[in-house]
């Protein structure tokens, strides 16, 4: 049984859901903070383990214009070179 990883982090994935979808539960917070949505899981236990019986939904990007938020401009270099005389 090979392992499946995160795809954004890479790190191993153990929970059903988590290798479902192909993401951990920390990326997955993360990305659903952005916005994200991301399939109920649904449970049952059987024997004494727990077994994804099913997902409802899919993986969605944000639906809220992200591009229209304030980004960090990428200044490098050239930042307040006319200013570097504070003494
Ligand atoms: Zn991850």
């Amino acid at each position: 049984m090979k392992k499946l990883r995160c795809s954004k982090c890479g790190r191993a994935l153990t929970d059903p859901f988590s290798i479902a979808i192909g993401m951990g539960p920390e990326c997955r917070g993360g990305l659903s903070r952005k916005g994200w949505r991301f399939p109920k899981p649904r449970y049952k236990v059987s024997g004494g383990r727990v077994v994804l019986v099913e997902m409802v939904g899919k993986i969605e990007p944000p639906a809220v214009n992200v591009e229209a938020l304030p980004k960090k401009s990428k200044v490098k270099g050239r930042k307040s070179e006319a200013h570097d005389d504070d003494e």
